[in-house]
């Protein structure tokens, strides 16, 4: 099941990734990824949409606007830069006390906390320490 999944995330990146930065509308994306999914295994591609939107939220592909998306890798990679390191997160807990900025709740109530992006990292939020803040799960 887990395996099959991939293979149709597999397909929706191929062909983004044949296509760099491109902005991609929806209906082109999906008709090709259905055909070439029954063309490949025989099988129906059941939720093409849904996997584009876990793409999208995974921060793989861009979200240009409803229903158009585009694959910059430039872009994956400096989001997947932007992730705030062990010592960071150490440091921003440490800080806030380790408890949630918003609620209060922290690891002493036995709620689990992480580290979040004050300017979220698809709008050019960086991973520095003040650009963190505490929040329970
Ligand atoms: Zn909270």
């Amino acid at each position: 099941m887990k395996n099959k999944e991939i293979s149709q995330m597999d397909l929706i990146m191929e062909y983004f990734k044949k296509y760099l930065k491109k902005e991609i509308h929806h209906p082109e994306i999906v008709d090709w990824v259905v055909e070439e999914y029954k063309k490949r295994t025989g099988k129906v591609f059941r939720d093409p949409d849904r996997g584009i939107r876990k793409l999208s939220q995974d921060g793989l592909l861009i979200k240009i606007k409803k229903g158009v998306y585009k694959y910059d890798p430039d872009f994956v990679s400096n989001r997947q830069l932007e992730e705030f390191t062990a010592s960071q997160k150490a440091e921003i807990f440490k800080r806030d006390d380790y408890r949630c900025v918003v609620c209060g709740r922290g690891t002493g109530d036995g709620v689990e906390i992480h580290a979040d992006h004050i300017k979220p990292k698809e709008f050019g939020g960086k991973a520095e320490i003040e650009n963190g803040q505490t929040l329970c799960a």
